[in-house]
């Protein structure tokens, strides 16, 4: 993709929503750090629906560690792979006490020092929190950055690189909120709404992605064994990372 291409798409994504953020709830970097660390593998809103709980138990690092693995257990049971969260959760704060006299760092080595924070945390993190033009590649990133060709790579890191390299300045704080945004509400792993997507005539998914009937059609006329490989691929390509690639959400 051009320059000119790329930048009429951040452009769009901006005219539609100036002032993009995480969907998490949160009112200071601890309680943004804890959503993102319970938010890997499980949506927002169930994040959401057990944070308001956990923090009027525990307001910072301290209280969370007097209320222990046991106590913080309470509160998110309702959200996936609770009982690590719940030990990370305690950890992490543990080591905030310990070195970094309660505070979340502003620090990307120190953020990944924590347990249950690995890249994508830290950058959700130092972006949502701190204010650095960092992009944090989730699933849907991954997933809109390779179907536009925005910023292909075989992998999360590739295309963190890729947009890093690519994002005009202007854009590279807010950019990963557009781009998980449009992944999550329009550029949807099954089914893009192609019709309703405000950069239709920028992207260059192909018509496998973006008219998947007719081009199964298409292929279909063309030869069977053909579209069956083709099917298996634009499964493939809608899916994205393995989950093991991607860590919190954000
Ligand atoms: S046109 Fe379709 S494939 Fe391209 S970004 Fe929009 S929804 Fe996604």
């Amino acid at each position: 993709m051009n320059r000119a291409r790329r930048q009429a798409i951040f452009e769009r994504l901006r005219a539609a929503n100036p002032n993009p953020t995480t969907e998490l709830e949160y009112r200071n970097p601890f309680e943004l750090l804890v959503a993102v660390i319970l938010s890997a593998q499980a949506t927002d809103v169930s994040v959401n629906r057990a944070t308001p709980g956990l923090f009027a138990a525990a307001a910072d690092a301290r209280a969370m560690l007097a209320l222990g693995v046991d106590g913080v257990r309470q509160h998110i049971r309702h959200i996936g792979l609770f009982n690590a969260k719940a030990k990370n959760v305690v950890e992490a704060c543990r080591i905030l006490v310990e070195r970094h006299a309660g505070e979340v760092p502003r620090d990307r080595e120190a953020l990944e020092a924590l347990p249950g924070v690995g890249r994508k945390t830290a950058n959700v993190v130092l972006n949502t929190a701190f204010g650095e033009p960092t992009i944090a590649v989730d699933t849907h990133i991954f997933r809109v950055a390779n179907r536009t060709r925005i910023a292909p790579g075989r992998t999360v890191r590739q295309v963190e690189e890729a947009l890093e390299r690519t994002t005009p300045a202007e854009f590279k704080r807010d950019a990963h909120h557009w781009l998980i945004l449009h992944g999550r509400y329009v550029c949807t792993a099954r089914r893009p709404r192609c019709d309703a997507c405000t950069i239709a005539d920028l992207c260059e998914a192909p018509a496998s992605v973006r008219d998947p009937g007719r081009a199964r059609a298409t292929s279909a006329r063309r030869g069977g064994a053909g579209s069956a490989v083709a099917r298996k691929s634009s499964r493939r390509r809608a899916v994205g990372p393995s989950s093991e690639e991607v860590d919190g959400g954000g």
